[in-house]
């Protein structure tokens, strides 16, 4: 992701010469919007959910039907259980290596921090420790690592201390692997890092159903369930019409909102700029000893190794993983909605998600399970944890891009489609407004400085560019799900 400073000055930056990331550019366009009169949003996550909210608070949709669908197999219940919006615990943070999210995410931060949705345990301000292990500043590659990533960020964090008034030593370096094993009480889990106070962590199944009532209590909005296999087109006008369900049923609608996250993929032809990763989550029960020791530790995360926990709660300890994740490329039934006459229109695999809803019974890859205990070994290094079993583990997944830029774009092909995906592992944040941006993104007004981050993008080299290479991730890339799990079957 692009910095205002070249990383040369960042790093001999000295802490009075911050950068400037409160500028808002001003957009003056005034052009008027006419509203369609039917709205359909394809996904109840953070990016849907969101949306439909902004959408039945704004004037200019008064007279608009909102219809919202999901794939949950649970009547009422929206999201699905196996969104990458529901977990027990989200990072909430602005410490980014990019300004413009740095600032996002403090507006958002400020929403968690002040407004009912941070309130009854949804919000904590834990404390946030963004460390990396010492090295190059750059991959081969030319991308940045992930010492690189934070050392931006600590910059980034300061001048977001200053702007809003908050004192500088509310983010405070610590360099040095034991420095930062004392200060947070657990071990040697990284060679430089600092300490945000001001950032935290949220229950992130807690704030969606929190969430999901304010939507409901607008009565503007319609919730269904159901799975939508394809959508809906006239090819003539070049026009999306709506979508066509798994129970054969069809929804008309004039604007179509693709939100389907990581499998978004598999409705729309992104192959040239998304891409569904499943991460690896382990959950370890704790006892009341031991809940006392971590609770008040800060959210910690090695940039260089992807490794994070979050402080536990009833006992729980959740550890994982931001890396570059499993690719799972699956020959779909028919292709997704592509381009005509585009190579890229027809069937070939595509990586789909697969979760504990397609098979109750899954686990996670060997690999990944040895990786999480290296992780947590080196996170709190206690002897009794050392072979404690994980007591749940979870896939979860990313729709990654290249640059971790979403994607908030009308389709540059079919008119009345709009796509709101591409969260990249780490949109969960922007819950309280991200709606916001996608509304005002439909109307024409995108912010100036996300105009070229999340606009519709065509890559060529797609195997190349589909690795997120933004220097926050961890792990191998290109790790095949299904080798994986053969892997583990052949060494039994
Ligand atoms: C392990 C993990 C850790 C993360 N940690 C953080 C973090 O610490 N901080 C942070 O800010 N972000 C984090 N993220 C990222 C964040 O959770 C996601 O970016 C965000 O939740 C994505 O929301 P979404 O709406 O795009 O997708 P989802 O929440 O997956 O929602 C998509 C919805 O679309 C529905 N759907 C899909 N296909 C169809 C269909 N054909 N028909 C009908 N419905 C459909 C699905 O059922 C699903 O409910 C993490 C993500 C994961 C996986």
């Amino acid at each position: 992701m692009a910095s205002a400073l070249p990383l040369q000055n960042i790093l001999s930056c000295p802490a009075h010469v911050l950068p400037d990331i409160v500028q808002t550019p001003i957009d003056v366009s005034q052009k008027p919007y006419k509203a369609p009169t039917r709205i359909l949003i394809i996904g109840a996550g953070v990016f849907g959910l969101s949306t439909a909210l902004s959408l039945s608070q704004r004037p200019e949709f008064a007279q608009t039907t909102i219809t919202i669908l999901d794939r949950s197999p649970e009547t009422g219940v929206f999201p699905s259980r196996d969104a990458s919006s529901i977990d027990s615990s989200r990072i909430i943070r602005p410490d980014y290596a990019d300004p413009s999210y740095a600032k996002l995410a403090s507006e958002a931060q400020a929403r968690w921090r002040e407004t009912e949705i941070g309130r009854d345990g949804r919000y904590t301000e834990s404390g946030f420790i963004l460390a990396a292990d010492a090295g190059p500043l750059m991959r081969e590659d030319g991308s940045p690592t992930g010492i690189a990533y934070a050392k931006k960020s600590w910059v980034n964090a300061m001048a977001l201390a200053q702007a809003e008034g908050r004192p500088l030593s509310s983010v405070r370096l610590m360099a040095g692997a034991k420095r930062l094993a004392r200060v947070t009480g657990v071990g040697e889990f990284a060679d430089w890092g600092y300490l945000n106070d001001a950032s935290g962590w949220a229950d992130a199944e807690a704030s969606m159903g929190w969430f999901y009532e304010q939507v409901i209590e607008t009565g503007r909005v319609t919730f269904v369930n159901g799975t939508v296999e394809s959508l809906e087109t006239n090819e003539a006008e070049r026009k999306v019409t709506g979508a066509r369900l798994k129970d054969g049923s069809t929804i008309s609608a004039d604007l179509v909102i693709t939100a389907a996250g990581a499998w978004t993929p598999t409705l729309i032809d992104l192959s040239s700029q998304a891409i569904a990763t499943g991460q690896v989550l382990g959950y370890i029960d704790l006892t009341e000893e031991e809940q006392k020791k971590l609770e008040d530790i800060p959210v910690i995360l090695n940039l260089t190794t992807g490794f994070f926990v979050i402080p536990p709660r009833n006992r729980v300890l959740k550890v994982a993983r931001h890396a570059f994740g499993y690719l799972n490329p699956k020959t779909p039934s028919q292709a997704p909605l592509g381009i005509p006459g585009s190579e890229k229109s027809t069937v070939k695999p595509i990586s789909q998600p697969f979760t504990h809803i397609d098979d109750p019974s899954l686990s996670i890859p060997e690999e990944g399970e040895r990786s999480l205990r290296e992780g947590l070994r080196r996170l709190i290094p206690w002897p009794e944890l050392q072979e404690r079993p994980f007591s749940r583990t979870r896939l979860c997944w990313y729709t990654d891009t290249a640059t971790g830029d979403w994607i908030i774009d009308y389709h540059p092909y079919w008119q009345g489609l709009f796509v709101a995906t591409g969260g990249s592992g780490h949109a969960f944040k922007f819950l309280p407004i991200i709606g916001d941006k996608v509304v005002d993104c439909i109307m024409g007004h995108c912010p100036i400085e996300f105009q070229q981050k999340w606009k519709w993008k065509a890559v060529d080299d797609i195997e190349k560019a589909i690795v997120t290479q933004d220097g926050s991730r961890g792990g191998e890339p290109g790790l095949i799900l299904e080798d994986e799990f053969k892997r583990v079957s052949k060494d039994k």
